[in-house]
């Protein structure tokens, strides 16, 4: 890359995005967000990492991308996304080190951990390097409203833009707004797939909600309600959290 395009690229990662929350305070913000698939946790992870200028660390994202690149990395989690199982626990917790705590800035993130090892992982990780979470933020939602949502879930086979059937569909049916590529049903959207996804999550990722309560970081969302509204409910939850930095 030459010098300047070098120098724009530093100025536009530097640069807060439009919109940004100023916070005063020394360290970037580091929040999980905790709940069952279909709570919407992506979306408001998009959205809040927009505003306070951090990374959007999803490892769904992260496999899932890794999988259609077809990586070592895509290899072996590919079977775990098809069928709703978890990715091993040092594998997961080695990818998010590397691909986001190792960065050193802050981050949301997205769907990890989702094991009470993760969770061990995670602290010790923190500890190691003088850090602590800001909050977590749990996004409660029924198993009924949780399976309504998933099961309508659509990606563009070329973009990899996501929609759903009812709450965000296309323009024209089964085609991308963006690129016009065909979409299709997200491969861990299928009935079966997403009845199994809540069975592991009430098993592996659910005793979450007591670990962080335990240590005083859980904070809870109502995500039944309209994206726009769990929107403003989440701003000002992160906002309160983040300017409360070292009063816990
Ligand atoms: P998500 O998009 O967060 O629902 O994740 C999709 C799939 O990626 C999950 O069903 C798992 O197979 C895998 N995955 C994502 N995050 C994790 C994690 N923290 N631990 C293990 N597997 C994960």
């Amino acid at each position: 890359m030459p010098a300047d395009a070098d120098a724009a690229a530093d100025a536009e990662q530097a640069a807060p995005a439009p919109g940004a929350v100023r916070l005063e305070r020394n360290a970037p913000v580091k929040f999980v967000f905790l709940g069952p698939p279909g709570a919407g946790k992506g979306t408001q992870a998009a959205r809040m990492a927009v505003r306070f200028n951090v990374q959007h660390a999803s490892t769904g994202d992260m496999f899932r991308k890794a999988a259609a690149a077809g990586s070592e990395l895509g290899r072996t989690v590919k079977d775990y996304l098809d069928s709703g199982r978890l990715v091993p626990d040092e594998l997961t917790s080695r990818v998010v080190e590397e691909l986001v705590l190792d960065a050193g800035d802050g981050y949301i993130l997205d769907g990890y951990p989702r094991t009470l090892g993760q969770a061990e992982a995670l602290a010790a990780n923190l500890e190691r390097r003088g850090l602590r979470l800001d909050g977590v933020v749990y996004f409660d939602l029924s198993d009924q409203e949780a399976v309504r949502r998933l099961t309508g879930r659509l990606v563009c086979s070329g973009c990899g833009r996501n929609y759903h059937r009812e709450f965000m569909p296309p323009k024209a049916t089964d085609v991308c707004d963006d690129c016009g590529a065909a979409l299709r049903v997200r491969s861990d959207s299928a009935e079966d797939v997403v009845r199994q996804r809540l069975a592991v999550y009430h098993e592996m990722t659910e005793p979450l909600v007591r670990y962080y309560r335990d240590r005083g970081l859980l904070e809870n969302v109502d995500a039944s309600a309209a994206p726009d509204d769990v929107e403003r409910a989440t701003g000002a939850l992160l906002e309160r959290l983040a300017r409360s930095e070292g009063d816990r």
